[in-house]
């Protein structure tokens, strides 16, 4: 990064060695918690759990978001490549599943070093809102095998009601589709998911009608053997006091009928999560 950041769509042209950019991004990768997470999609936590680490920072920066205090900078401690390389070391010493990198975007270049100074031999997980640009998403192709995207709203009016930006949708969906053309599902004799994506969406209160956007999208668009993931686990968090429709959890209404316009629409691979799936106990302690 010579000059201002431009790695993510907000293209905010901070220079990160002397300021933050719009994400809460410095010039140091900044993680929050690293530990092995059982509560992933089955086929990526192994026996052991899920190698994850939150990275702190965000550009897309949901109102409700689920980890508030890393999406806005609250928490975390700074580290260097060499540290993140010990890092993925030690899950894999553990016997994590995977390493699996929780919104990384604002950090990609510095995640490569990372890799370039150890490579993992088990696969890499790159987690995200998907409010990505194709370039930096080159930047980790090479070391990312699975891609667990988001696609969170359709509609830009509920994209810029949540999160301030209309053009989420056309973004995102050009990430996840680069994302299916690169990674086609490859499963190990353990039965666990080494290559591929899983596209994940989140039901949201009185959010049928993006639901059903996005899996249409999705049933459209699907390449190589993609996974499905819808998910119940919206909690009010965040900001959620600003908007009415945000203060209760979903029902089992709002979740059946998005499981139905799912098998309406012949999606058969996909992972359901239980309504009791949504508390606050869900939401990890940030203690690195
Ligand atoms: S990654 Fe952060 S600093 Fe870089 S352009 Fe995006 S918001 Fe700005």
């Amino acid at each position: 990064m010579k000059n201002g950041c431009s790695l993510c769509p907000v293209k905010c042209g901070v220079d990160r060695k002397s300021s933050l950019g719009y994400c809460g991004a410095g010039e140091n990768i900044k993680i929050a918690k690293y530990y092995l997470h059982k509560y992933e999609e089955p086929i990526i936590c192994g026996y052991n759990g899920s190698g994850t680490i939150f990275f702190v920072g965000c550009s897309l920066k949901c109102a409700f978001c689920q980890n508030y205090a890393l999406s806005r900078n609250e928490t975390g401690k700074e580290i260097s490549p060499e540290d993140l390389a010990e890092i993925f070391a030690d899950l894999q010493r553990q016997g994590a599943a995977n390493i699996n990198l929780v919104t990384p975007t604002q950090f990609v270049p510095k995640i490569v070093k990372a890799f370039e100074i150890y490579r993992p031999k088990i696969p890499v997980v790159y987690n995200t809102s998907s409010y990505e640009n194709i370039e930096t998403l080159k930047l980790i192709d090479l070391y990312a095998d699975i891609y667990l995207p988001d696609l969170k709203f359709f509609y830009p009016e509920t994209s810029k009601r949540y999160t301030g930006k209309n053009d989420y949708f056309s973004v995102a969906s050009a990430a996840v589709k680069f994302m299916m053309n690169s990674k086609k599902r490859v499963i190990g004799s353990d039965g666990q998911l080494k290559q591929g994506v899983i596209l994940r969406h989140m039901v949201m209160p009185l959010g049928i009608n993006d639901t059903r956007e996005i899996l249409k999208w999705f049933a459209e668009n699907n390449k190589n053997g993609a996974y499905f993931s819808l998910m119940s686990q919206y909690t009010p968090y965040g900001e959620y006091e600003k908007f009415p429709e945000l203060k209760r959890r979903i029902t089992k209404r709002e979740y059946d009928r998005a499981y139905e316009e799912m098998l309406r629409l012949g999606i058969t691979d996909y992972f359901l999560q239980e309504l009791k799936s949504a508390s606050e106990s869900f939401i990890p302690k940030w203690d690195y």
